[in-house]
């Protein structure tokens, strides 16, 4: 998805580079993807009342996306900062689940 920044006018993807090494044999990415991956500025920030928000690498602004225009609406500063830790804590909690299924499945595989 390509977005405009309403607070600081940075444009851009939400397509994050990948982090580490494609796996050998892999197919090649399409040039799109590519592009998209070069122009990333808006990490994903899952969704608030069932649409999706970005936080604007730029200037670190909370955005949601919406149908009509104005598409993308700068969350208030009280919306954002209490929006951000409700996120980021989920995140933290999804991250340790994942980490302990993980374990769990090697500890079968011994
Ligand atoms: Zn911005």
């Amino acid at each position: 998805m390509k977005l405009k920044c309403p607070a600081c006018g940075a444009t851009g993807t939400d397509v994050a580079p990948y982090e580490h090494e494609r796996p050998e044999g892999a197919p090649p990415l399409p040039e799109s993807t590519k592009r998209d991956m070069d122009a990333y500025a808006f990490e994903v920030y899952g969704n608030l009342g069932g649409r999706p928000v970005r936080k604007c690498l730029n200037c670190g602004a909370g955005i949601r996306v919406t149908f009509l225009p104005p598409r993308f609406r700068k969350l208030s500063d009280e919306e954002w900062a209490e929006f951000k830790v409700r996120f980021e804590t989920w995140r933290e909690q999804d991250r340790a689940r994942v980490e302990a299924q993980v374990r769990n499945l090697n500890q079968e595989d011994q």
